[in-house]
């Protein structure tokens, strides 16, 4: 009993370690596979828990779907004879009742339990009196409130130590992505809660080798806390996730190439130099909305214009013009189509809703 809590001391402490590192495969197949993964993870000196799935919530029947509650205590063998704590997930109160009984020290709620505040409930009542650090995916759709909502639920069912992962947002259509990251909704994640460890999950972004790097490096860009990364012995030949898994050394050299970077500006003249650049930034961006405003003025007036002639506010051929007119120019500045479409669209709809308020006064 005293080593199990000093065991949960243990993980606590390593949750707060900077950058932090989560890996191993998707799913636990075989003792073997599990306890070499965990040991070849754990001689690259790079990785700082062990992750696992035993039971697998897949799309669609047929695939692998875990290999349940034998798999458990491979996990404790492998944190044997690796020295990583383990993470599993759950979805079910059953599921937390085993992974619990087993000395499971991290457990994570997927991506497709998030989505279902029913599952979330049902996993964070199984929760309640157990002292486990929790991490939450953000949910397969991209809703923030749902993923605030799993925060909130499993919060209140008394888990103090909670942690968030972003692997990514399905969306229909392909792009090069498994699952779109939508950086701006970790963004607004972590904005919401300060202090909360974000951890990103390349892995399940990418869904497949090549660009996981480029993926885990631009979230340790934007300072993020850490990484969770599939890795499996025989990658080719796993039973669920092969296209995205890599071997453990590859796991190794991968962390080793990342360009760790850190929020804190320590020296005065970095200080003094980014303080420059920011005042800069700052100016511009009020030039930029007494510009707006400006522009909305105009908006009211031209709202009058067509509320005196009944004439339509949205014309479609005059939103085309500007579009075509405004991504011409932006290419020239080095503005993507991207932001400039955003950007357009955000305008033309607060000049929208200006010229309504002023035809239906
Ligand atoms: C996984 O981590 O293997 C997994 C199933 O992830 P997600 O819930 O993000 O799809
Ligand atoms: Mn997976």
């Amino acid at each position: 009993m005293e080593q199990a809590i000093e065991t949960k001391k243990g993980v606590e402490a390593l949750l707060q370690k900077r950058p932090l590192i989560i890996s191993g495969p998707c799913s636990a197949e075989t003792e073997e596979q599990v306890v070499q993964t965990a040991t070849r993870l754990a001689a690259t000196g790079k990785v700082d828990i062990l992750r696992a799935g035993i039971w697998k919530p897949r799309t669609r029947p047929g695939s692998f779907e875990g290999i349940g509650t034998k798999g458990l205590p491979w996990l404790q063998q492998a944190k044997k004879e690796s020295g990583l704590p383990v993470a599993v997930e759950v979805a079910t109160a059953k599921q937390v009742e085993d992974a619990l009984h087993f000395g499971v020290d991290v457990l994570w709620i997927g991506a497709r339990t998030t989505v279902n505040p029913f599952s979330v409930q049902d996993v964070a009542d199984a929760l309640k009196g157990a002292d486990v650090p929790v991490l939450i995916k953000n949910p397969i759709n991209p809703d923030l409130e749902l993923w605030i909502g799993a925060v909130e639920r499993v919060a209140n069912a008394g888990i103090k130590n909670i942690g968030l992962i972003h692997r990514g947002f399905s969306s229909y259509g392909n792009t090069e992505y498994r699952n779109a990251p939508m950086w701006h909704l970790a963004i607004e994640m972590k904005r919401r809660n300060p202090g909360m460890l974000l951890i990103n999950d390349p892995s399940h972004i990418c869904g497949r080798r090549d660009i996981l790097l480029d993926v885990a490096q631009k979230a340790i860009d934007l300072d993020f806390d850490g990484l969770i990364i599939e890795s499996h012995i025989d990658p080719d030949n796993a039973w669920s996730d092969a296209k995205q898994q890599v071997t453990p050394e590859r796991l190794g050299e991968m962390i080793s190439s990342i360009v760790w970077r850190t929020e804190e500006i320590d020296s005065e003249e970095l200080h003094a130099v980014m303080e420059k650049m920011r005042q800069q930034i700052n100016q511009l961006d009020d030039e930029l909305l007494q510009l707006i405003g400006q522009r909305m003025k105009v908006a009211d007036k031209i709202g009058q214009y067509k509320k005196d002639n009944n004439i339509t506010i949205l014309q479609t051929n005059r939103w085309n013009a500007i579009l075509e007119r405004a991504y011409e120019r932006g290419d020239k500045l080095g503005l993507s189509q991207e932001f400039i479409t955003k950007y357009f669209d955000a305008v033309h709809m607060e000049s929208i809703n200006h010229q309504n308020k002023i035809m239906n006064s």
